[in-house]
């Protein structure tokens, strides 16, 4: 296996302390010991000592969500997000990645997107020459036609001028979660950089994305010069500058943070924030950097039993607090929670919680 030598020390840095074996939110949905952190690190061991073959434990590497609970719960601060998607690399190299991934690349080659599916009728479609786009990315594009619609009425009420492009440039995320740093996935990230860099502001809606661009292009030396945002950061500038004006109202909202926001990007509190200028903020027991994983979209596509159950126990986790309305700035936790049609609870964006609280 062609893995960096910083990959193999960390595979066999586990002291078998055993403490993030509870917060991987795949084992705990599947119930399999296989689908833990560690045992990922020793089943990737086992390749590297030629004692087992990639073909034998690629499916498991596919079955993390790259969340990184266990990068920030370690002990010994080890990354598998790091050996996981080398290995990844190692497999697509290899030519031995499962067939359903082989599956979304050749919908990727063939369509643009990993999922093969074309825009929805009503996508908000505009090319105005404004300098701010509205940076939608692929989970909202093309699997959740309400974000999309939602996010561009926001900045209407707001009165904002901005592109919103039919043909937009998948940022990387999708490559890099399939087949790890490859020269196609920073082929991609360069084209979509490019693309950015034509405007002066660009609103990032997807957090996977802002969290990409801001990390993993920095890491590779992808120039970005036009100003990126996070939806839900840009929203609260709108409400600062008044172009939007909500009332606080009496209801309350949990906020489901996402990993990209509250890990890798350390901003847990934009949303609460968002939060505290629409209602009351009604947090769960596991929230900020101690989030849980409520959807990934991608993996739906070949394990969507197990995602339908780590978004069913995201959700009992904020019923078990009395939580009223789950509010998520990411469209794939959006679309994962609202798909379990759980009457008891209502699952908002966060446009949906401001457009239902503006005067
Ligand atoms: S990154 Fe997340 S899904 Fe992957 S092993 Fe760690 S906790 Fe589990
Ligand atoms: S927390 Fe780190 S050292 Fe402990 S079992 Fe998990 S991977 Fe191993």
């Amino acid at each position: 296996m062609n893995i960096s030598k910083k990959a193999r020390t960390h595979i066999d840095a586990c002291r078998f302390c055993w403490m993030c074996r509870h917060i991987c939110p795949i084992g705990n949905a599947t119930g399999q010991e296989r689908n833990t952190a560690r045992a990922r690190a020793l089943g990737l061991s086992l390749v590297v000592r030629d004692a087992e073959k990639t073909e034998e434990i690629i499916d498991n590497i596919y079955e993390c969500s790259l969340c990184g609970a266990c990068v920030k719960e370690c002990v010994t601060g080890w990354d598998p997000v790091m050996f996981i998607q080398e290995a990844k690399t190692d497999a697509v190299l290899a030519g031995v990645i499962p067939a359903y991934i082989e599956k979304m690349l050749e919908a990727k080659e063939k369509t643009g997107n990993v999922y093969g599916a074309v825009l929805s009728k009503g996508f908000p479609e505009r090319e105005i020459g404004a300098e701010v786009l509205l940076y939608l990315g692929q989970d909202a594009r093309y699997k959740s036609p309400a974000s999309c619609k939602n996010a561009a009425a926001v900045l209407d009420k707001a009165g904002i001028r901005y592109n919103c492009l039919k043909e937009e440039p998948e940022s990387g995320y999708a490559m890099w979660f399939l087949t790890g740093n490859t020269a196609e996935t920073q082929s991609a990230a360069k084209e979509c950089a490019a693309q950015l860099n034509r405007y002066k502001n660009v609103i990032v809606y997807d957090p996977a994305d802002l969290s990409f661009i801001k990390r993993q292009y920095k890491e590779w030396g992808i120039a970005v010069t036009a100003e990126m945002v996070g939806f839900s950061n840009y929203l609260l500038e709108l409400i600062g500058e008044k172009k939007l004006e909500v009332c606080r109202s009496k209801r309350a909202y949990t906020v489901q943070d996402s990993f990209h926001s509250a890990r890798e990007l350390e901003n847990a509190e934009s949303m609460r924030k968002l939060v505290a200028q629409c209602g009351e903020n009604r947090d769960m027991l596991c929230c900020g950097k101690d989030t849980f994983l409520a959807g990934n979209l991608i993996m739906n596509e070949y394990m969507p039993a197990a995602m339908r159950e780590v978004s069913r126990r995201r959700l009992e986790n904020a019923k078990n607090i009395g939580a009223e309305t789950v509010v998520t700035e990411s469209p794939a936790e959006y679309e994962q929670l609202l798909a379990l049609g759980d009457k008891a609870v209502r699952v908002l964006s966060a446009e949906e919680m401001v457009l239902e609280n503006v005067k």
